[in-house]
């Protein structure tokens, strides 16, 4: 992988811009995110990765990294929305009120009807 991106200066060119990153962080990308794989006992190949640039490319904002996180997320979300798994309960919709509200230093707290004392 790496000689395919070496030219014949010895100069290493960035699989996704054609940069010069000779000298810069490189890194190794799953043009697939691995996450996203079903056939996980496919053997990966030579094809399967492309040397990325660190700055320029791969973590860069909005690079490969940020596109495959939100595409792992998605696909996660559809796995769960597809099996009918809630993320958040829902107890209220089965039948319970709301909670009270914390107590705070600005809201005293009310004390229960056996702790008063009417007799005083
Ligand atoms: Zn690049």
């Amino acid at each position: 992988m790496i000689k395919r991106t070496m030219t014949g200066a010895n100069q290493i060119i960035c699989e996704g811009c054609g940069l010069n990153i000779t000298g810069k962080v490189i890194e190794f990308d799953h043009i697939i995110p691995e996450a996203l794989i079903l056939d996980k006992s496919a053997a990966l190949s030579i094809t399967d990765g492309r040397v990325l640039g660190r700055d320029c490319c791969h973590r860069a904002p909005g690079g490969k990294t940020a596109h495959d996180l939100a595409d792992i997320a998605e696909a996660k979300r559809r796995e769960a929305r597809h099996l009918g798994i809630r993320t958040r309960p829902r107890l209220r919709t089965a039948g319970f009120a709301a909670p009270e509200p914390q107590r705070s230093a600005s809201r005293p707290l009310a004390k229960p009807a056996a702790w008063r004392r009417d007799d005083r």
